[in-house]
């Protein structure tokens, strides 16, 4: 009777042992030694308001740029230089909104955010309303690097950046017709007279309808070093200095190596008020959850009840990626250690 009961007791433990985790039935858990993941924004990206040119030249700067990154890892490099060098690529290109592209604020003049985390020692840097800096990303690497403090802003930052050496324009480099066009458009809606809801609701659907186009990056390296980026020139038509969750740590760029990094593109005022990139790897160190389940429940659920648009990219310690947002696209690549690559648009 005794080694019945023993019996039954060890078949009970295996066959509870062997029991599949909710979550491994759902996704498929991936192990890469390296892996970055990439995005250009998320936004009203839709296949019908896209040329088959303008879909080509976004599908080939945002390969370019994740193969930059991957290079880097492959050849042992860290995951900091990948990260730069991957956004470096978006950042030199008119498409998107950080440096080149970046887009108008209301005065007419280019103010750009950038960030980025280290997750081996939480080391974090960032620029905010920066307007001559080529590559404020580096930038953001330069504050984390060298200097006391996490994030300088405005005339200080272009000052510190030109002191590190880096490269230093013109704020006239940074105009793109197509920028400028797009503030013109908004400005023109601005001055037709409407009541105050009708102003509420058309400020809500011209940002829900513009493609965003800021530009991130999530590396793992060799070494297990997540690092995470984000470089932004914020939103269209903005003022009073607004600055938005790009430069935020916690809210528009995370990372630590014991869960996850993460780059957040879209409405920065929600992703600062529900601290997006910091609460998905807090879900995945306090709930013990994956990484799909933490990004799933950060955008689709609360960031979506609090009224925010946009998405993320992330990245956990295994080389797992997600990539979540409730718009209709998301500019978005990634690449694993075995070389796959992933370049996508729009949802599917
Ligand atoms: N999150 C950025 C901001 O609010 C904009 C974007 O992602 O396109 O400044």
């Amino acid at each position: 009777m005794k080694y019945l009961t023993s019996l039954l007791i060890a078949v009970a433990f295996v066959s509870c042992k062997t029991t599949v985790p909710k979550e491994e039935t759902k996704e498929e858990i991936q192990q890469n030694e390296f892996a970055i993941v990439i995005h250009g924004g998320a936004g009203t990206i839709l296949k019908k308001n896209m040329t088959p040119e303008l879909e080509k030249a976004y599908q080939e700067k945002l390969e370019e740029a994740v193969r930059k990154g991957y290079d880097i890892l492959k050849n042992g490099g860290s995951s900091t230089k990948a990260v730069e060098a991957s956004i470096h690529v978006m950042e030199n290109s008119p498409l998107f909104n950080a440096g080149k592209g970046a887009v108008f604020t209301n005065a007419e003049t280019n103010e750009m955010d950038a960030s980025i985390m280290e997750g081996a020692t939480l080391n974090a840097g960032a620029v905010a309303g920066v307007k001559t800096v080529k590559n404020p990303i580096s930038a953001a690497i330069e504050v984390m690097n060298n200097s006391n403090h996490v994030l300088l802003s405005g005339a200080g930052a272009d000052q510190f950046s030109k002191e590190k050496g880096l490269e230093i324009m013109d704020p006239s480099y940074f105009y793109t017709d197509r920028r400028f066009k797009s503030l013109q458009r908004i400005k023109d809606k601005e001055k037709t007279e409407l009541d105050h809801d009708e102003k509420t609701a058309f400020y809500d659907s011209d940002i829900k309808n513009s493609k965003f186009g800021t530009v991130g990056c999530v590396a793992l390296d060799k070494n297990g070093n997540i690092t995470a980026g984000t470089s932004t020139g914020g939103m269209t038509n903005k003022r009073w200095n607004r600055i938005g969750d790009s430069p935020i740590i916690g809210a528009g760029t995370y990372a630590n190596n014991n869960t996850c990094g993460v780059s957040s593109t879209g409405w920065g005022e929600y992703f600062i008020r529900g601290v997006v990139a910091h609460d998905i790897a807090a879900q995945m160190e306090y709930k013990n959850v994956t990484l799909k389940e933490a990004t799933h429940d950060v955008i689709q659920n609360k960031l979506t009840k609090l009224g925010g648009t946009g998405g993320i990219i992330a990245l956990d310690k295994n080389g797992n990626i997600s990539f979540e947002f409730n718009t209709a696209g998301m500019y978005r690549a990634s690449m694993n250690d075995k070389g796959e690559l992933i370049v996508k648009i729009y949802k599917e």
